[in-house]
């Protein structure tokens, strides 16, 4: 399986010339549900990870918000399979009461009753693999000899979204491999949970967000005249704000991604200044709730536009990985480009 990206409706630099030095790729990775080994790249998958190296674990705060209960990984896996069959053989339209069965609901009762609240270090969770075979351009710099990076997080809020560590390596240098990590005793939420993913990486090119450019270049983007001059590609009902057209279906491509532009939406553009050193960090990796919405649903791969229901039974078909962040947010990990040392940035958009 590939996944392929619909041609965009127009070629925006031919509008907006000064966009071409603005261009940036992406590497949208299309997870999608499959049973990936510590040799593929995943999303919730097995790591590649040395046998003589300590698993990394969360030291906390882990405070129990007094609301919701944890749910041990497993039960959070009992429940999908329950979902899934449910949804895959019951017939559509029956009340949610009638579409499980009484055992059924018997195993979800006692789940929800049962994960006491985890105390001292949690074992953290593999969110993302990725080899560089895959996402080519996957480079930290100043570490050229790495070629995988590994993302963890720990499946608790710190303080509003899971708190993430990245690992990069040689995989060469893997010889002896953990084979059972430990798993941590819980997760606060069952949306923290990635299910495993194999990827189907593909380039796309991306142009920053319009509130990213210059005043010049949003001045043009507003001026509906201009947009004119592509043809009929760009529907009347943009008229008063063609830059919806440029944010929807021209500039940031939506979902699970390496490199490209950051996708902001929560707040304005803000600089992301390294920790350490001052530096602006740039967009490594962005772990997204959904891959698409209505509003960015012209990016959604012609594969699935085809066949919308293939995907994971009793999910939105762009929700693969069911990992829920941040009421439906993204998290996008930047790093410096200065030292490969410094720490990283989360920031939720
Ligand atoms: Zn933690
Ligand atoms: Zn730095």
């Amino acid at each position: 399986m590939s996944r392929t990206t619909p041609p965009r409706p127009l070629d925006v630099i031919a509008v907006f010339p000064q966009l071409a030095s603005l261009a940036r790729t992406a590497t949208r990775l299309h997870p999608r549900p499959g049973s990936p080994t510590q040799h593929d790249s995943s999303v919730g998958g097995p790591l590649l990870w040395p046998a003589d190296e300590p698993w990394p674990h969360c030291d906390g705060p882990h405070e129990w918000d007094q609301v919701n209960a944890a749910l041990s990984p497993q039960d959070v896996r009992v429940q999908r399979r329950i979902r899934a069959a449910a949804v895959a053989s019951r017939p559509h339209g029956i009340s949610e009461a009638d579409r499980y069965t009484p055992e059924e609901r018997a195993i979800d009762e006692r789940i929800n009753a049962s994960c006491p609240w985890p105390t001292g270090p949690i074992a953290m969770l593999p969110v993302a693999q990725l080899y560089l075979r895959d996402v080519p351009s996957l480079r930290q710099p100043g570490r050229s000899e790495d070629d995988l990076l590994q993302v963890l997080w720990c499946p608790f809020d710190h303080p509003a979204h899971p708190r993430t560590a990245l690992f990069w390596r040689s995989a060469a240098t893997v010889v002896d491999v953990l084979d059972t990590p430990p798993e941590p005793p819980a997760v606060q939420f069952p949306g923290y949970l990635p299910q495993p993913c194999l990827l189907e990486p593909e380039q796309v090119t991306e142009y920053p967000h319009v509130m990213e450019l210059s005043e010049e270049l949003q001045q043009q983007l507003g001026d509906w005249d201009r947009w004119q001059t592509a043809g009929e590609t760009v529907d009347n009902s943009y008229a008063p704000a063609p830059q919806e057209f440029y944010m929807g279906k021209l500039s940031i491509a939506p979902g699970w991604k390496v490199g490209g532009w950051t996708r902001w939406g929560l707040t304005d553009p803000a600089p992301r200044l390294c920790l350490a050193c001052g530096t602006e960090a740039e967009p490594l990796l962005t772990i997204a709730t959904t891959e698409w919405d209505p509003s960015t649903d012209s990016w959604a791969p012609e594969e699935d536009q085809a066949n919308p229901t293939a995907l994971f039974p009793g999910h939105p078909p762009a929700q693969a990985t069911m990992i829920d962040l941040a009421r439906g947010y993204d998290l996008q990990l930047h790093v410096c480009p200065a030292s490969p040392d410094h720490p990283h940035i989360e920031l939720v958009q």
